[in-house]
């Protein structure tokens, strides 16, 4: 029977990327039953619901989900479609490799980093007010029962993918209760984990180290909003948000893997978008789908095509087209 997942192409260069991947899959060999659901504005404009019930309770039911960016307005009413999924779904813990990939200049070679997020508190909580008209507040809530699962979470990631280092990032030294919380759970964890090297990091000097030493760290710990931008500026380091992938993991099997970038309202529809992180987020769900082999194929093709530059994207330095770039790839799976 063929395995059947849920499709969220999503806004702005989603659904581009989206049709990229898709065709690599296939031609890949491998033939998926994709249950296609709208979110975000598009849906909004149909059913003036950004996420529609039935989209939750579908990848509850299929359990894994495939997913564009979609977007968040900034500053309006509208909740982000991104954070909801992670938290109704449960999604705790998200990973995001940061690799360099041969043929994509960048200041270091042989960066090797794996961000691993808390996805459900923190201040994506949610728990903002205004106080009065000039004074605005959001809560850092921080729990020690999601804490602890992500400290577990990233621990056991370290050993089941032969890492040898976790270093946790906080800012425990300015929010010494919230912050102070998190450490404490990763510090307990550690001790579980013996065969693994332990670091703590504040996330003001983990930036600047991240720039100067980079080979320094292996996985990093985060709360939710560090490791938010913590990934942007891995995904910098080694090559741009254009191949950036990420995947989300929850409970009983369920997982939603979807690129770091947003949706690219300014190259939407122009072509050229990089359907790369979307296609490395597809290779991170295969091996999750125990297509390990086929995984790896397209995971070779893309590094390949990108290793040899005659058909990569503008945003990483070349001048290819979405549609040439996915040939290219198609034509190595060949
Ligand atoms: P959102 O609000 O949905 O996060 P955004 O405007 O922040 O959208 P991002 O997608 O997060 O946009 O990325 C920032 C910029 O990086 C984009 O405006 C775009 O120029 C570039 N970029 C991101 N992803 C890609 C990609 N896959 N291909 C090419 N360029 C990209
Ligand atoms: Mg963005």
């Amino acid at each position: 029977m063929k395995k059947q997942i849920v499709l969220l192409p999503g806004d702005g260069i989603g659904p581009e990327i989206t049709e990229s991947a898709l065709q690599i899959i296939k031609s890949a060999g491998i033939d998926l039953d994709y249950v296609v659901m709208q979110a975000g504005a598009e849906s909004a404009a149909k059913t003036g619901e950004t996420l529609p019930s039935e989209v939750v309770e579908n990848i509850k039911k299929y359990k894994v989900a495939l997913k564009g960016p979609i977007t968040t307005p900034i500053g309006t009413g509208f909740r982000s479609v991104n954070v909801a999924l992670r938290k109704e779904l449960n999604l705790y813990g998200a990973v995001r490799p940061s690799k360099n990939l041969e043929g994509i200049r960048t200041k270091f070679d042989n960066v090797d980093l794996v961000i691993v997020r808390e996805n459900t508190e923190d201040l994506y909580a949610g728990i903002e007010r205004m106080v009065d008209d000039d004074t605005a507040e959001s809560i850092k809530r921080i729990t020690r029962s999601a804490s602890m699962r992500i400290a577990e979470f990233a621990f056991d990631y370290a050993v089941k993918n032969n890492r040898k280092k976790v270093t946790v990032v906080t800012k425990a030294n300015i929010c010494k209760f919230s912050d102070g919380l998190f450490l404490e759970c990763a510090r307990q964890t550690a001790q579980k984990y013996p065969q693994i090297e332990f670091k703590e990091i504040l996330i003001d000097n983990l930036c600047m180290q991240l720039v100067v030493r980079p080979h320094e760290f292996d996985v990093l710990l985060c709360p939710n909003l560090y490791g938010d931008i913590v990934s942007d500026l891995a995904a910098g380091l080694t090559g741009g948000l254009g191949i950036a992938p990420g995947a989300n993991y929850g409970e009983d099997g369920a997982a939603l893997f979807e690129p770091v970038h947003g949706s690219s309202p300014d190259i939407a529809g122009k072509g050229i978008a990089n359907p790369t992180a979307l296609i490395r987020s597809a290779v991170l769900m295969l091996n999750h789908l125990d297509y390990a082999k086929e995984a790896a194929k397209i995971d070779s093709a893309v590094n390949t095509v990108i290793k040899e530059g005659k058909f990569t994207t503008p945003d990483i330095g070349g001048n290819a087209t979405t549609k040439e770039f996915t040939s290219a790839v198609i034509n190595k799976l060949k």
